[in-house]
Order: structure tokens, then C-alpha cells, then sequence
């Protein structure tokens, strides 16, 4: 895994790491995204992702607390041994 600290975010709140993205490449992974959602079936829909297709505001906030992409810090070094092997949520870069 790449340790370039620019493209890692920590929760101030909780200290949460995520990984880093662009508004652009948000919309990207939103787009492509629903369109896979559509081809589901509504069963499948709610079994696999409850019922919700992807949208801008799942990459604002905190996947543990819920704090503002906003509110996220730049890593540091120490905090690399954390996310080795771990899945992170991505994050708007503010
Ligand atoms: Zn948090």
C-alpha cells in the first residue's frame, strides 16, 4: 500500500482513518456504482445493500462517527502501522 500521507484521512472525533478521494472521483464511483444497482432486483437491492444506491453524501462523513469529511486530519507516521491489511471507507478530500 502506497504510504503517502496526502491520500489518507483521520477522523479528529474518533480516529478513524479513510482513504482519500476527489468530488470527481466520487461522482465516478456513484455513477458506476447505480448503474449496477439498477440491474438488481429489489430483493436484492435490500439483501446486499439496504435498499440504497450510492450518493455523494456517503463520502462526506465519518463511516464509524459520522463526523464531517471536513473535520478529517492528515495521518500521521505512527498511524501507517494502523491501516496495513485494514478496509478503509473512502472519504471526500476537503
Ligand atoms: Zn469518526
Amino acid at each position: 500500500m502506497q504510504q503517502d500521507r496526502e491520500n489518507y484521512r483521520k477522523c479528529s472525533s474518533c480516529g478513524w482513518i479513510h482513504y482519500g478521494i476527489s468530488q470527481e472521483d466520487a461522482e465516478q464511483e456513484i455513477r458506476d456504482f447505480n448503474k449496477m444497482y439498477a440491474t438488481l432486483s429489489d430483493s436484492e437491492k435490500i439483501q446486499l445493500y439496504g435498499g440504497k444506491a450510492a450518493k455523494l453524501d456517503d463520502y462526506k462523513s465519518c463511516a464509524n462517527c459520522a463526523a464531517s469529511y471536513q473535520e478529517m486530519t492528515l495521518l500521521e507516521p505512527h498511524d501507517f502501522k494502523r491501516i496495513k491489511g485494514k478496509t478503509m471507507q473512502p472519504i471526500l478530500l476537503a
